[in-house]
This record gives C-alpha cells, structure tokens and sequence, in this order.
C-alpha cells in the first residue's frame, strides 16, 4: 500500500494517457482504499483523534473528476461520520442539486478527518498529520478538478497566502498536477452576512461542472 502511494501521483486511471502505473488493476486501488479508510479508522496522530466521535473520512465516488474540500468535521459530521451533513452541508447538497451535479461525479472530503476542537481553524500539526491521507485520496480518484470550500482549504491546497474568497472566489490556481477552483465555504454562506454570496457560489459550482464537461 504505501508502495503504491509512493509511486508516481498523478496516474491517469482511464488508460488514455500511458502511465508506467497502468498495469494497477482495480483491484489494486480497491485495496487501497480499503486500507486508507482502515488507517483513519485507526488514528490517533494529532489530538483531534482523541476526543472524535468518528473519523470522517469521506465520501462519493471513486471515479469522481469532482472533488470538494472542506476544513473539517462539525459536530453532526462527528456523530454520523459523514462529510457535510449539517446546515451547511445541506446548503452544499441542494446548491449541487439545483446545478445539476451528477451525484455520481463527485467526492467530498475535509482538510483534517477528526473534529477541530470548537470548530477552530484546524491546527497546523493537526494538517501536518492529516494531509497525507488526503493527498492519498486524492491520488486515487484523480480529480479533473478539486473545489476549495473556504479560505482555510483553499489556503492550505494552493500554497497561496492572504486568500480573500470574497474577492477571488471562481479563480482556479493548482494544487500540484491538479486544477483548484476557490470558492466560498457553505457555512460562510449559512449566516446573515454570507447568504448574498450563494448566487456567486453556485456561479462557482457551475464554472467547475463546466471544467469537467
Ligand atoms: S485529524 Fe487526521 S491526523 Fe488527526 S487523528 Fe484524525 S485522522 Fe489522524
């Protein structure tokens, strides 16, 4: 497994693009998964692992060309598991429903997998210690393109300081090999100040979904 990982990154599983990896049978990525979720299930590499409910690890297809990051787990994320399954998510869910996001075509996952403490900005060891499992994800599903949900993940993928999403929310900079499209976290968009900003949010969604089209 962690061979696999630390092969090339960027392999392309729809065999049009000759990859020294394309002899990896599904088999192959199965078990990989199968062993990254059982590492997360098991992880207790920075204290957010010590007071979680459970590990969120994520969730969608594993073909996905879409993928969303978020910051992290909230509570109901924590008691279920489940990546966005609050009011926030739920804004997310419905917003991706009224674009017409083909459910089969995404993935949903978090910066760091357990809850921050008070719902802080996840700490740095924390992302130190997480990313990895995300970076590994990501290697599996080969996104066509990945969409920041707020300035924390949209900070942390893209390398870039001072990120105001207000401002430049729709811009795609990278994350390494793949496209990074910021855009606005829902939970921003959930409170009195942020709900003027769904209209550019979907707009946002909209520029991914044409991204992958
Ligand atoms: S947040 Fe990530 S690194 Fe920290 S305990 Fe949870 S799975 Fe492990």
């Amino acid at each position: 497994m962690e061979e696999n990982y630390f092969y090339k990154k960027w392999i392309k599983w729809n065999g049009l693009e000759f990859s020294p990896l394309n002899h990896i049978s599904v088999t192959d990525t199965q078990s990989e998964w199968e062993t990254l979720r059982e590492e997360v299930s098991r992880c207790r590499a920075c204290l957010y692992g010590t007071k979680r409910l459970h590990p969120v690890f994520g969730e969608g297809d594993s073909r996905a060309s879409l993928v969303f990051v978020g910051e992290g787990p909230g509570r109901e994320e924590d008691e279920s598991g489940r990546p966005f399954v609050g009011r926030a998510g739920r804004l997310l869910r419905q917003v991706l429903e009224e674009t017409g996001t083909d459910p089969s075509q995404i993935y949903i996952a978090n910066i760091v997998k357990c809850r921050p403490f008070n719902n802080e900005n996840p700490r740095e060891e924390a992302v130190k210690a997480c990313l990895p499992y995300l970076e590994r994800q990501l290697n599996l599903l080969t996104p066509r393109i990945i969409v920041a949900l707020g300035k924390v993940p949209g900070t942390i993928l893209s390398g870039e300081k001072e990120i105001k999403i207000t401002r430049e929310h729709g811009r795609i900079t990278r994350h390494g090999e793949f496209p990074l499209l910021l855009t606005f976290h829902p939970s921003f968009l959930i409170r009195p100040n942020g709900a003027s900003f769904i209209p550019s949010f979907k707009e946002d969604i909209r520029k991914a979904l044409d991204f992958i089209r």
